[in-house]
């Protein structure tokens, strides 16, 4: 069938607006902008779910609906009565952002602690999309829960396709991080790491140590991202390629490199594409992206 779910948490953006007393109100998170990419660069054949838990509250009601609006969709989301979404609020100081965030009580936490739930939003779907953040944000009982899932859907034939996103903020422990992010890795077909990131958590000295780690990890394939670097792949026999990346000529905001990368490489492969090609198309569409400020960028995307 052809049906993506990309599973995570979604949460509230509240960022100036400019006008002394008022704030405007987005949402972000790294799942949902590689959905929303897909989205909008699939055929209208292919469904694009997100799979997530919100509350019922007002603010949760607003997050279904603006996904309703982009056409992603909503069917699978868990809603908990007694929690919300989590939210952050953007303060721009001296041309420095910083963040405040309330997401301890947040419903994602939770988005795995239903198995029947979680099997029927993975049944019938050939691509599962998920993260590191996916799997940081979890209630700890439940993180094991959501990797067999996963193991289930792939033995069933269904691609799971994971970055490992790497962010110690979110976990008990760089340990922990390690460790389970190395596990999640183990299933996927595709794993997408940046290689920054690797190096200062795995102590990689390269990437395509990064993309080895990875495959002895169990993953099958790799493609390393590696900033205006050029991408390393490892294919499913092993096989080592490199692909050229155009460095871009004005970075204006970054947010996003690296999931709309991910959409860009999945959207080219779902289109008959190599993994050289996917590479490539990836890379074109993430350096559209930082070529313009906030995470989804309509305009960066060819028609
Ligand atoms: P992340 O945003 O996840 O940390 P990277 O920084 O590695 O990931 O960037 C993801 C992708 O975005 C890269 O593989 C590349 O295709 C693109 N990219 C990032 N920085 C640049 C740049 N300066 N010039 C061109 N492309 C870039």
């Amino acid at each position: 069938m052809k049906r993506i779910v990309s599973i995570g948490e979604c949460m509230g953006e509240l960022s100036e607006t400019g006008v002394p007393g008022t704030l405007s109100m987005g949402f972000a998170g790294d799942t949902l902008n590689t959905a929303w990419y897909l989205r909008r660069m699939l055929p209208g054949d292919w469904t694009v779910d997100y799979v997530t838990a919100v509350g019922t509250d007002g603010l949760s009601n607003r997050l279904v609906e603006y996904l309703d609006s982009e056409r992603i969709g909503t069917r699978h989301i868990q809603r908990l009565s007694d929690k919300t979404i989590g939210l952050y609020y953007i303060e721009l100081k001296n041309g420095e952002r910083s963040f405040t965030y309330w997401r301890s009580d947040s419903a994602a936490k939770r988005l795995a602690g239903d198995v029947e739930t979680l099997e029927q939003a993975l049944a019938g779907a050939s691509i599962a999309y998920w993260s590191g953040i996916t799997l940081a944000i979890l209630a700890q009982a439940d993180r094991q829960t959501l990797i067999d899932a996963l193991m289930r859907f792939a033995a069933r034939g269904g691609k799971v396709i994971f970055d490992p996103n790497l962010r110690p903020r979110l976990w008990e422990s760089a340990d922990a991080m390690r460790e389970w992010i190395t596990r999640a890795a183990g299933i996927a077909d595709l794993c997408l790491p940046s290689h920054e990131d690797e190096a200062s958590w795995f102590g990689d000295r390269d990437a395509e140590a990064t993309a080895k780690r990875y495959r002895q990890a169990g993953a099958k394939r790799v493609a390393v991202k590696n900033g205006p670097g050029e991408i390393s792949l490892l294919d499913a026999d092993g096989q080592l390629a490199i692909v050229p990346v155009q460095p871009a000529a004005i970075v204006v905001d970054t947010t996003a490199a690296g999931d709309s990368f991910n959409a860009g490489f999945m959207a080219a492969e779902l289109a008959g594409g190599t993994m050289a090609q996917a590479a490539s198309a990836g890379a074109a569409l993430a350096g559209r992206v930082i070529g313009a400020r906030g995470a989804l960028v309509p305009q960066a995307i060819e028609v």
